[in-house]
């Protein structure tokens, strides 16, 4: 009858001309990282997928909705591999048609890889097709749109054949794009937002502001849960954690109260700017969307961005809250993020902030206080958190110096 294996399909990486080798490769290097707690035997390229086979028999199909959830994977197929005899195969499409639950009309699309198996994939239909047929004399054959496709996939040596088969999240493989920092709350937006970047090859790192010592150190918890629930599909290396509260407590005593948000913003940003320089980040990441709360006005956007020179990306501003969180239960941080905990954003809360911020009256609150030195004072002691993951590389300024960050308790 024959192993099972997952057959991992792709398609942006197939488009990438000279750079597919690449892209395949860090694709597999992020395969066997997100399933490091199964026993994978290989995985290697043929013809066109990435195969995965698993010396312990069931882990290909537990291993499956997994695989469909990484980055860069357009597809995974649960297949059975097979010798060339056609009673094999045969069989093998038989258990592979059960297992796609209700039908009434299927077909099947043989492929060959090898031209020195003597028959077409013409020839593959029909044989394969007959064989189904008898086996499942009730159903129909349909070649438009049928609810389900047997496919047979011969290559050097082995076939493959499958009708299980799931669409994966799509994208590019983590690693294929630079690094960029997030800024990582425990809401329910900028999760959804670093997933995205992540989603589109690069490697975030988040930094979190906490209310500490001001507030409890809840928020850094839920944070942590937040990397753990994207994992292992999606991989964080390292979390900054920066201790805000005390430095909220002075801007709050120094600054008009209602531009107090936006002034915690515009250090937030400086301070993540800093770090990406020592990460070699080249963008920042925020959960904005444009006008969900008072913050997110176009006004108040600019009042903030204008402190940094990196390019500030905002990939869920035009995106519904309902969307969002439709988002965030499928990547699994939705019931961590409607947890309740003090983080900096709910400390020191004006009770009307400024919606419609004008950048003089901006100005002039930033030179209440010595933001330069409680910028430096941020970074210096900004703590950070490692995780397991071999997207991330740490930086060399970093572990040349690392005696200015203390991992976080
Ligand atoms: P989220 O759901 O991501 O918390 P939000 O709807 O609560 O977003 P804001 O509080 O205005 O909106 O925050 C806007 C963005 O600023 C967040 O998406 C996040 O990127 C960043 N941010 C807010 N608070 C923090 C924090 N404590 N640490 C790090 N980044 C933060
Ligand atoms: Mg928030």
């Amino acid at each position: 009858m024959g192993s099972r294996v997952c057959l991992v399909h792709y398609h942006e990486i197939g488009l990438k001309g000279k750079n597919r080798a690449r892209f395949e490769h860090i694709l597999m290097d992020n395969l066997k990282a997100a399933l490091a707690a199964f026993s994978v035997a290989t995985i290697v390229r043929i013809s066109g997928h990435i195969l995965v086979t698993f010396s312990v028999s069931g882990q290909a199909e537990e291993a499956y909705p997994l695989i469909a959830r990484v980055p860069g994977v357009a597809r995974v197929s649960l297949a059975f591999h097979t010798n060339r005899e056609p009673h094999e195969y045969c069989a093998a499409a038989v258990r592979a048609l059960a297992e796609v639950g209700e039908f009434a009309s299927f077909k099947v699309a043989a492929k060959r890889s090898n031209t020195d198996y003597e028959l077409t994939s013409i020839d593959l239909n029909r044989q394969v097709g007959e064989v189904l047929c008898e086996a499942y004399p009730d159903k129909k054959v349909q070649m438009h749109d049928p609810d389900a496709t047997v496919h047979v996939l011969v290559v050097q040596g082995s076939v493959y054949v499958y009708a299980r088969s799931e669409r994966g999240v799509g994208g590019l493989p983590q690693g294929s794009a630079g690094k960029v920092m997030t800024l990582l709350s425990s809401g329910i937006d900028s999760p959804v937002a670093t997933w995205m970047l992540a989603r589109r090859g690069a490697v975030p790192v988040p930094v979190h502001f906490s209310g500490r010592p001001q507030t409890a150190d809840t928020s850094e918890f839920l944070v942590r849960d937040i990397v753990d629930a994207m994992a292992p599909a999606v991989q964080i290396g390292r979390l900054y954690v920066v201790p805000f509260g005390d430095c909220q407590r002075e801007i709050s005593l120094a600054c008009p109260a209602s531009l107090r948000v936006i002034m915690y913003r515009r250090i937030m940003y400086s301070v993540v700017e800093r770090l990406a320089g020592l990460e070699g980040a080249k963008a920042i990441v925020t959960g904005e969307s444009l006008g969900q709360v008072a913050s997110q006005t176009l006004e108040n956007i600019m009042a903030v961005n204008e402190v940094v020179e990196l390019p500030v990306f905002r990939p869920l501003i035009g995106s519904d809250k309902q969307e969002i969180i439709a988002r965030a239960k499928e990547i699994g941080t939705y019931d961590i993020s409607t947890q309740d905990a003090p983080d900096c954003c709910t400390l020191f809360m004006p009770r009307r902030p400024e919606t419609h911020a004008k950048l003089d009256a901006v100005h002039e609150a930033w030179d209440m206080f010595d933001h330069d030195a409680m910028i430096d004072r941020l970074v210096e002691n900004v703590e950070y958190v490692d995780f397991h993951s071999p997207c991330y590389r740490v930086p060399k300024a970093l572990s040349v110096h690392h005696d200015d960050l203390m991992p976080a308790h």
